[in-house]
Parts: structure tokens; C-alpha cells; sequence
């Protein structure tokens, strides 16, 4: 049992069995799918105890809930899958069922054992599970992946489009996509932009210190004014150029030629290695494979922690490296 979430460590205060979970079963059931007819299958713990104080049946026995599956939602985090799905489920599932992806990581990577007549369908929103419900709750869709991985039935877009109907992608934003082009985007994004991303605000901000900025305008400039949240927004309303519109002539005049100055070769070159030398090639799969136990442990055992730890520490021990051209630049 997960220690974070323990009856003793978790009263029933919050909304959810599983991120995924939680939102996607109480979709479909306010789609129209009988109560009945949905069983949630959980480790006994407060997600558990959350689940049935929001009327649905539970069972705890994966086996159990396995053998009377004709369609799983496989709603676990990915590390677990493989061994969860293998060793637990696969073995009473029908030979018939249809299994339920929400992320194509452990079926592009090959971990997880099918039988050929098996369904294997993505429906994977683009989404966290409070908003994939919240946006179901106003009568709105969500953007959203979906594709058919295996069509043991020969109906498997069709089943496909009717849950992603169901969970409520399809008022807006279902696409046809794949387990490899999902994974490819949703690695890439992780592993490449958000760390290069990372390291333009850290960099900015010591650049921006070394030059007398202090810490507080640093902190208020940058992310607490949310100031990147709403070019954010505007850029998926308007796309990042024409969300430019929205700024100061300087502002368009420094962003524009300041991009166009940049030849992004290096960039380009890192985002390729990555993308071919670590996603696509099954690299990082393979090295995350040998850790992806320890995720569970406790401290500095906890790769995980360790990464965390050595984050804020490099951020203490920052130092404004030479400050003789500060001025100059
Ligand atoms: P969560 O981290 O919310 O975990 C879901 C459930 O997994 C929990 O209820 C937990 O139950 C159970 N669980 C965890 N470890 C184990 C284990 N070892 N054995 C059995 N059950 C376990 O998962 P998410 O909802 O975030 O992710 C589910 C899927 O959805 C993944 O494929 C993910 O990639 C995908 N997805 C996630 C998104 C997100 O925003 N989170 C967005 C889109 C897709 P308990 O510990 O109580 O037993």
C-alpha cells in the first residue's frame, strides 16, 4: 500500500481516486454509463474509501477486476504498468476485452503483453484529471489523443470514439494521434523544452542579479506577475507571434528582432540528440526502466528526491560568475 495515502495519513477530504481516475470514471457515469456497469479497481487505502463514498463499486483484487473487464481503463501511473498490467491483470483478462491507454509510453515502448484479439486503444487527454472533469461538468471538451494501437475486434475506432465520447473529449479537441507520436511529444516536451526552459529563467535571473536587480523585482518580473502564464494563454488563442500584438511597440520590436537574431542551430542540434538518441531510440525507457522501483523509497534512496535536492541546491550555490562586464555587457 502507498504510504502517502494510508486511511490514518488521508481523511476523505479530497476529490479524487486516481488523477485520471477519479475524473474519467465520473464522466462516464454522468455520460449515462450505469453505475452497475463501472468497477473501480484500487489498493485498499483512501483512494479506495474515496471511490465508494462516491457510489462506486470497488474491488482491490486486480485479478478479480481483470476477469470481468470487457473494457479497462488502465489509469496507474506508467512506471507501474508493466509489472501491475503483466502480472496482475493480463493473466484474467478476456481474450476479447478492450484496453484503455491515457499516455502511449508503455505500448510505443513494447512493456506491456496483449493477446491478439485484444482491442488496444489511446484515449489520452492533454490534460490534468480536475480539469478534464471540470471542463465535462460546464459542457465543454478537452483536447485530447486518440488512436487504435491493436484491433484484435476489427471495431476498435469505433470503440475508441465511443469512450472518448464518453469520458467527454469528442464535444471538442479529440484528434487521431499515436502511442509513438504521443510519446515522442510528451518526452520531448519533458526531456528537451521544459528544461531548456528551465535553465532560460535560471540563467535570466542570475544575469539579471549580477547586473543590481534584486531578488523581489527578479521574482515579480519574471513568473509571480504571471505575466508568462498570460502570453501563455494569448499564444494558444492567438499563436505566439500574434499574441505579440497584445505588447508595447518596444516590446514587439525587442521580441521580434530578438528572436529573428537567434539562428537556433545548437538548440536544434541538442533537441535532435534528445529526441533520436534518448526518446525515440528507447534510451531513456531503458535507464528509467532500472530506477522506476526506487521511485517508491523513501529520502535520499529516492532518485527522485535526489534530483530535488541537488535542483535547490545548485540554486543556493549559484554564483554571479564575472561581474566585470555587467555593465557593458
Ligand atoms: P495517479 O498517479 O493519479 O495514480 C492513479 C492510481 O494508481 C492511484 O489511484 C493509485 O492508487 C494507483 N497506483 C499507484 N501505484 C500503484 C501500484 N503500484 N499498484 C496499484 N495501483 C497503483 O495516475 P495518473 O492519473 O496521473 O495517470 C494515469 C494514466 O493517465 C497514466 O498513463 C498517465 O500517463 C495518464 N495521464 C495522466 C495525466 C495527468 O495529468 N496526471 C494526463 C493525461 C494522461 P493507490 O495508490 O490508492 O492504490
Amino acid at each position: 500500500m502507498d504510504p502517502k495515502h494510508t486511511l490514518e495519513n488521508h481523511p476523505i477530504d479530497f476529490d479524487r481516486f486516481g488523477n485520471q481516475g477519479a475524473a474519467q470514471a465520473q464522466n462516464l457515469r454522468d455520460s449515462g454509463i450505469p453505475n452497475d456497469n463501472i468497477l473501480i479497481a484500487n489498493r485498499e487505502d483512501s483512494y479506495a474509501v474515496d471511490a465508494k463514498s462516491r457510489g462506486f463499486k470497488v474491488e482491490h483484487d486486480f485479478g478479480k477486476a481483470g476477469a470481468v473487464a470487457d473494457v479497462l481503463f488502465l489509469l496507474i501511473p506508467d512506471q507501474v504498468q508493466p509489472r501491475v498490467f503483466n502480472e496482475q491483470v493480463a493473466p484474467s483478462l478476456k481474450e476479447t476485452a478492450t484496453i484503455v491507454i491515457a499516455s502511449g509510453y508503455n505500448v510505443f515502448y513494447k512493456l506491456l503483453n496483449f493477446q491478439l484479439k485484444q482491442d488496444v486503444v489511446m484515449v489520452a487527454p492533454r490534460m490534468i484529471g480536475s480539469s478534464v472533469r471540470s471542463l465535462y461538468e460546464k459542457g465543454k471538451g478537452f483536447p485530447c489523443f486518440v488512436s487504435v494501437e491493436q484491433d484484435g475486434s476489427g471495431n476498435g475506432l469505433h470503440t475508441a470514439l465511443a469512450l472518448a465520447r464518453a469520458i467527454g473529449a469528442t464535444r471538442a479537441g479529440a484528434i487521431s494521434s499515436s502511442a509513438r507520436e504521443e510519446t515522442a511529444m510528451d518526452l520531448f516536451a519533458e526531456q528537451a523544452l521544459w528544461p531548456n526552459i528551465i535553465m532560460l529563467f535560471r540563467e535570466a535571473f542570475s544575469v539579471l542579479k549580477e547586473a543590481g536587480c534584486s531578488d523581489e523585482a527578479l521574482c515579480y518580473e519574471m513568473w509571480m506577475s504571471k505575466e508568462p502564464a498570460e502570453i501563455f494563454e494569448r499564444a494558444a488563442e492567438d499563436g505566439f507571434i500574434q499574441q505579440l500584438k497584445h505588447h508595447s511597440s518596444v516590446s514587439q520590436f525587442g521580441q521580434l528582432s530578438g528572436a529573428l537574431a537567434l539562428d537556433g542551430v545548437a538548440t536544434r542540434q541538442h533537441f535532435k540528440d534528445i529526441l533520436y538518441n534518448q526518446v525515440l531510440n528507447g534510451k531513456f525507457c531503458e535507464e528509467f526502466s532500472k530506477i522506476e522501483a526506487d521511485l517508491e523509497k523513501d529520502g535520499s534512496d529516492n532518485p527522485l528526491n535526489e534530483l530535488y535536492r541537488k535542483s535547490e541546491e545548485r540554486n543556493r550555490t549559484a554564483q554571479p560568475r564575472e561581474t566585470e562586464n555587467a555593465e557593458t555587457g
